[in-house]
């Protein structure tokens, strides 16, 4: 089964380039782009119409739909899907203990989990999150479900089993008995989503954060992604509180205290670091780690907001995330106008009394552009997965965009708008109803219709 789509296709190949053209993507059977034709040209315009008439599935988008790569979340915590939109009034060390933790607690309960995960899933690919970074919860169950249920809705997904076992940064009903059992149930979950032998999903080694995790903990995880080489995801430097507490703890910052651990590697994937230095962007990138901004949650829980710029200037791999539920904010494309949002409010600063000079961090902002290359492109590199750009060689993850969906946002003016400018309107004003079509892996996986039930009913 081969596919031909055939389209306006919009990207960003690179932070500060937006490219358009009118193409044709050939895709095999396997699921990868074999090719991609520019009909601009009358050879490509030949080579285009033959990819269609060979393609045993053709989809030719009409001129009002547009085709973009598929979003790459970065930093999602899948069990606190119920409490999604509520719950944002404590600081991050209350927040956790108060609402969070409870709930995930809760995901011993086989059932609870699989309706979650059967709500989320399906709801987020919707929205056009093609690969999702997961935090699951602290059991071993639950996140083979949940690395099941990706496979099963078609999602590309990194999927990990929480770690934590510190007896003072967690509760006493919900974390590893041990440092060597949280390592242990890290080990097995490891193996159960690879038995699982899904093309898309794989696991990822996550200790929760170092308040979270004593030194054993830690250390044995380090231990387990040298000798796995699977990939880590951790929270770092995200609050003031945070990095408080780990100079306090380790006598050292955060990420260096994960560099010693020997969680500091290639494709780690660090969430939040707003707090990071210029040395410490430095050696992430020097370490291959990268960083999930996560701008709508920074504005709670983080005291700060993540220099994108600064970061990407010296070589950080940087991409973003929703940190649903720490963000409230599920589609990644409003994801994407939080971080051009505070990006702004970092460069101009906010305290009106304050002269202009002294109040922001100058050369900080992004566009949209820059944003979107975060949600693809960008995302896509730090895990090193073959996403977030619609090349030949890469996986077809991709959505497609209508322009003029009756009751939709975007509006187009023949007069007025140029590629860039409807490039914009999408990024900003498109939502999951205006997304027509969702390919991952070369395979359609938009859901016709929501599951109408009750969500009430059970749980
Ligand atoms: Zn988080």
């Amino acid at each position: 089964m081969t596919l031909a789509v055939s389209g306006t296709l919009m990207q960003t190949p690179a932070p500060d380039r937006l490219t358009v053209a009118d193409a044709v993507v050939e895709v095999d059977s396997t699921g990868a782009i074999t090719a991609v034709h520019d009909r601009s040209t009358p050879e490509g315009a030949a080579a285009g119409q033959s990819a269609l008439a060979a393609a045993s599935e053709r989809v030719e988008l009409a001129p009002s739909t547009l085709l973009l790569p598929g979003l790459v979340d970065m930093h999602i915590h899948a069990p606190q899907w119920p409490q999604l939109g509520t719950g944002l009034d404590l600081p991050l060390e209350r927040w956790l203990f108060e609402y969070t933790f409870p709930l995930e607690a809760r995901y011993a309960d086989h059932d609870f989990a699989a309706a979650v995960w059967d709500d989320m899933v399906p709801t987020l690919l919707a929205g056009g999150t093609t690969t999702a970074v997961y935090y699951s919860s602290n059991h071993l169950d639950a996140t083979t479900s949940l690395a099941r249920a990706c496979a099963r809705h078609g999602q590309r997904a990194l999927v990990g089993r929480v770690a934590m076992d510190h007896p003072e940064g967690t509760p006493a009903w919900y974390r590893d008995a041990t440092a060597a059992a949280g390592v242990d149930a890290s080990a097995r979950s490891i193996e159960a989503v690879a038995a699982l032998r899904s093309p898309l999903v794989e696991p990822i080694i996550t200790p929760r954060f170092t308040p979270a995790c004593t030194d054993g903990l830690l250390q044995g995880l380090g231990e387990l992604a040298e000798a796995t080489g699977v990939r880590v995801q951790t929270h770092c430097a995200e609050s003031d509180w945070h990095c408080g507490y780990a100079i306090e703890r380790f006598g050292t910052s955060d990420p260096r205290a994960l560099d010693r651990f020997g969680l500091l590697r290639p494709r780690t994937v660090l969430a939040h670091s707003d707090h990071l230095t210029d040395f410490e962007m430095a050696m992430a990138a020097d370490r291959r780690a990268g960083v999930a901004h996560c701008p709508l949650s920074n504005s709670y829980f983080a005291n700060a907001v993540f220099r994108v710029r600064q970061a990407l200037a010296v070589g950080t791999g940087v991409g973003l995330g929703s940190d649903i539920a720490g963000g409230a904010r599920p589609g990644l494309l409003g994801v994407c106008q939080d971080a051009v949002t505070v990006s702004r409010m970092l460069e101009d600063g906010v305290d009106p009394a304050l002269g202009p000079a002294q109040r922001g961090v100058p050369d900080s902002r992004i566009d949209t552009v820059t944003a979107f290359w975060l949600a693809t492109a960008g995302g896509a590199s730090v895990v090193d997965l073959p996403v977030g750009l619609i090349e030949p060689g890469r996986r077809f993850d991709a959505m497609a965009v209508r322009l003029d969906r009756p009751g939709g946002l975007i509006r187009t003016w023949e007069s007025i708008d140029d590629d860039a400018r409807i490039f914009e309107k999408v990024v900003r004003l498109a939502t999951a109803d205006d997304i027509s079509h969702v390919w991952v892996d070369g395979t359609s996986v938009k859901p016709g219709r929501f599951p109408v039930r009750d969500r009430r009913r059970q749980h």
